[in-house]
């Protein structure tokens, strides 16, 4: 089982780093994760030798790798999920846990002694990461999953902490002895899981990535046409059965070209994030902006009759003329849904047809279709 455990921590460390050489750099921490098992290996490796090599290597260097591993592990978390890992703090504890494993192997080699510590350190990092992840690591499911790995790990370092403590640990790790079965079987599914764990994690984060970008406008942080008019498509079918439906705005920037043409490109695409993000500030929760192209955008206001849609509109223009040097003007074109037979695109043109007019008109005006 030991060199079933070494197996695992190999082909993990394998697959981690690969991810790690193939995933985006924006995925912090899997560098530590694949170190982590790399670490837990070496160890298995001096504890499977553990007749043929000195103490100094099988005991002190063979425990301290399993911790540090377990560390490197907590660490590469951290960095995921974006928060500090506190290595001084942690970097001390392994230090002078080294030194009590030195003083438990020569001064007093006592295994019992050296078990009941080896949990109660472990149980600790173990209870830190944990408290971590519950804290910072939201509700998915990989790192609900990791969670609960810790969790089953923690009671299995109890259990035997406990059988220590009642003196029917044995006396060796090589025992034949239900109880080092089952204590080195949980340590070779937990270094299973965590690797796994962390695996989901990195492409869970992966997936939400590449859905962002597949999904949104990189200049504006809007949502880009295409999502966009699919979120259009599923708020008509809800009208189909509901009965009432969206409002619909097509809003242009006025005159953009002589922005561009006077003050920069760069500085036109300033005024584009400017006014998404004053937009998107005056919008209620349930409505959509979405670069429909260039400087037109296209929103959707969920369930707003004609009264609701042109006070946006209003309050649109309005957070457009506080004086900002960003600030810009916009034509909106505004049209709500009028019953069951409408389509996206009869919607679309009738605010296409609006915009036309607010834009003949004089431009920095709504007009509703
Ligand atoms: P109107 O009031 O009639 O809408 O005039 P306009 O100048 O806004 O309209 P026109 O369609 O002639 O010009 C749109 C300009 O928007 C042309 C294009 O260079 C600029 N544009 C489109 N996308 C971007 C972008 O991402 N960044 C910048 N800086 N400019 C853009
Ligand atoms: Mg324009
Ligand atoms: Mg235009």
């Amino acid at each position: 089982m030991i060199a079933m455990a070494g197996f695992m921590s190999a082909i993990m460390a394998i697959v981690l780093l690969f991810m790690r050489r193939y995933y985006p750099p924006s995925i912090r921490g899997v560098g530590a994760w694949a170190a982590a098992p790399l670490l837990w290996l070496v160890s298995t490796v001096l504890f499977g030798a553990r007749n043929a090599i000195p103490d100094l290597l099988s005991l002190v260097l063979a425990n301290q790798l399993l911790v540090m591993g377990t560390l490197v592990y907590y660490m590469g978390t951290c960095s995921f999920l974006g928060q500090p890992f506190d290595r001084r703090f942690w970097g001390w504890v392994l230090a002078g846990s080294t030194v009590v494993f030195v003083v438990l192997t020569y001064w007093i080699p006592d295994y019992a002694l050296r078990v009941g510590f080896f949990s109660v350190l472990m149980g600790v990092i173990y209870a830190a990461q944990l408290r971590f992840m519950l804290r910072h690591g939201g509700h998915n499911f990989p790192v609900r999953l990791v969670e609960v790995v810790l969790v089953l790990h923690m009671a299995v370092l109890a259990l035997r902490l406990a059988s220590i403590l009642t003196g029917k640990g044995g006396g060796d790790l090589m025992e034949p002895s239900w109880f080092q079965t089952l204590y080195i079987g949980a340590y070779v599914l937990t270094v299973l899981m965590l690797s796994i764990g962390a695996v989901l994690m990195a492409t869970d984060r992966l997936r939400t990535e590449l859905e962002h970008l597949a999904t949104h406008d990189s200049l504006t942080g809007t949502l880009n046409r295409r999502a966009l008019l699919q979120r259009c498509e599923d708020e008509l079918e809800r009208a189909q059965r509901y009965g009432h439906g969206p409002s619909i705005m097509m809003v242009d920037l006025d005159n953009f070209k002589a922005v561009n043409d006077t003050r920069g490109h760069q500085h036109g695409d300033a005024v584009l994030v400017h006014f998404a993000e004053r937009t998107r500030q005056v919008l209620r929760r349930a409505d959509r902006l979405g670069r429909y192209g260039g400087e037109e955008f296209l929103v959707l206001l969920p369930g707003a009759d004609m009264a609701a849609a042109t006070s946006v509109a209003q309050r649109i223009h309005a957070t457009l003329a506080t004086g900002h040097a960003l600030d810009c003007q916009v034509s909106i074109g505004l049209t709500s849904w009028t019953g069951g037979h409408e389509t996206l695109d009869t919607m679309l043109s009738r605010a296409d047809a609006a915009l036309y007019r607010a834009k003949h008109e004089g431009r920095n005006r709504t007009v509703v279709a």
